[in-house]
């Protein structure tokens, strides 16, 4: 069903009602928009897995994979040809790890799915930030060869904190992909184990048993990604992997809420006018749009919106999209910044009050203790100024109230204040705009959401 559209009491602006008819007759059997990450442990197969996916969807032309295969043969590094499609730079391909979130599409029965791929490696946590953040939903991958499986969800492993980091930020539904069966002979009994271990995790960190679902695959072999595999028939009647992203209930978009939309990317257009990039998060824009750019407090004109470089007349929460302001002077602009509705503009704020979960940590957490906010595109030095509660992790009940400290894998509701003011939401009133993280020496060591701006 397309996501309903309902026409507020308060006055309209001109051609309002138009682009909602549009979007309403536009929706109705289109696929609908989910943002996916993939999260997981370092080479539990996540690029392979998910190259071959596009592969077997058709997205990576015969003619790129061959030179995927010789340039990999070359190298001496042919198992990482399927990977290479999700790798974009010679330098992340030599070093045969990915590094940024790259992105790309595919489309299902009903949803156009954009990937947003999260490298597992330490180094490179800061990448996945972005990727996270943007997610409806996630591919958690857990690698099922003997042994792998237990070093990735032991302590020092990363399977547990990108499902509490996804989960934190809001995703709800998760696909874990049990990878790698070929290596364990397509064991019914190992994939059974994994499953009956992760089960219990998910929902200790707070996903519902009915939101996740376990697909055994392969993605060297390719095996049950869009076809179901000989080697499971006899004993697996669940989804392929394609099918169960397939599967996912669509995310709300929140058109009815105020405009939104963080700048994600700025150029200069061909004509007069700059090009601002990003994604709308709720609300709708339409041409000839007042816009406040906040926290800049400066007024602009959408003089073109522009979706996969064609112009349109209107744009909507959940879309992709490229607005031309005339007004601004660029250099004032700046990522991150918040393209709002001057009617009902963003709020800007230095302190809020947050639930966060805490991960892996070694010391722990006081009052006072200071951490870098990562919000979007965003970087704030931020301080934990005051601790209020513990909180149980699913219910949220309160367990203590003002605790001395926060120890590893606890909740908690904290109030942070920050360095410099940033654009920023309650999750309940807008979700897109109000999670967070936070990171202190390198290291994430929490992530949460925004419940009172103060
Ligand atoms: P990532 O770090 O999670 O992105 O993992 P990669 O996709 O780079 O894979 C790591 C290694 O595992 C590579 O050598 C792959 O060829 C190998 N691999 C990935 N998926 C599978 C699989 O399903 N079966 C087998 N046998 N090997 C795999």
């Amino acid at each position: 069903a397309p996501p309903s559209v309902s026409t507020p009491k308060v006055s309209m602006r001109k051609g309002e009602l138009d682009a909602r008819a549009r979007y309403q007759k536009e929706r109705a059997g289109a696929q609908v928009p989910l943002n996916l990450v993939v999260v997981g442990h370092v080479d539990s197969g996540k690029s392979t897995l998910m190259g071959h996916l596009l592969l077997a969807l058709g997205q990576v032309s015969a003619k790129l994979m061959h030179k995927y295969e010789t340039e990999s043969k070359k190298l001496g590094k042919q198992s990482f040809a399927l990977a290479w499609v999700l790798d974009e730079s010679a330098e992340e391909r030599e070093r045969g790890i990915t590094m940024d979130v790259g992105q790309h599409k595919f489309q299902t029965a009903s949803k156009c799915v954009t990937l947003l791929d999260a490298p597992g490696h330490k180094d490179f946590i800061p990448h996945m930030i972005s990727g996270a953040y943007q997610a409806d939903v996630s591919i958690l991958v857990v690698n099922a060869t003997r042994g792998e499986f237990e070093a990735g969800f032991e302590m020092g492993g990363q399977t547990r904190e990108h499902a509490l980091l996804v989960r934190s930020l809001g995703v709800s539904q998760l696909v874990v992909a049990v990878n790698k069966l070929d290596t364990v002979g397509w064991d019914l009994a190992r994939l059974a184990d994994i499953t009956a271990k992760l089960a219990h995790f998910l929902r200790q960190v707070g996903f519902k048993e009915s939101d996740v679902v376990y697909v055994p695959c392969s993605g060297f072999t390719g095996d049950n990604l869009i076809r179901p595999s000989p080697h499971l028939s006899s004993w697996y009647t669940g989804p392929t992997l394609v099918e169960a992203i397939d599967a996912f209930k669509p995310p709300e978009r929140l058109v009815d809420k105020p405009f939104r939309m963080f700048i994600s990317d700025i150029y200069k257009g061909q004509a007069s006018g700059i090009c601002c990039a990003g994604r709308i998060e709720s609300g709708l824009v339409l041409k000839e749009d007042k816009v406040l750019i906040m926290p800049l407090q400066e007024v602009a004109t959408v003089k073109s919106v522009q979706q996969d470089e064609l112009s349109v007349l209107s744009a909507f929460a959940g879309d992709h999209c490229s607005l031309v302001l005339v007004g601004p002077d660029q250099t004032s602009l700046a990522n991150g910044m918040v393209l709002c509705d001057p009617q009902n503009p963003i709020p800007v704020t230095k302190r809020f009050e947050a639930r966060i979960v805490i991960f892996n940590i070694d010391i722990p957490i006081t009052k006072g203790y200071t951490v870098v906010l990562h919000y979007g595109s965003v970087q704030v030095q931020a301080v934990l100024k005051r601790l209020l509660t513990q909180i149980h992790k699913s219910t949220g009940e309160v367990i203590k109230n003002k605790p001395r400290c926060l120890t590893k894998a606890c909740s908690a509701v904290v109030e942070v204040a920050l360095d410099t003011p940033i654009c920023l939401e309650t999750y309940s009133h807008i979700r897109e705009l109000g999670r967070f993280m936070l990171r202190n020496g390198g290291k994430t060591i929490a992530a949460g959401v925004v419940t009172k701006i103060l």
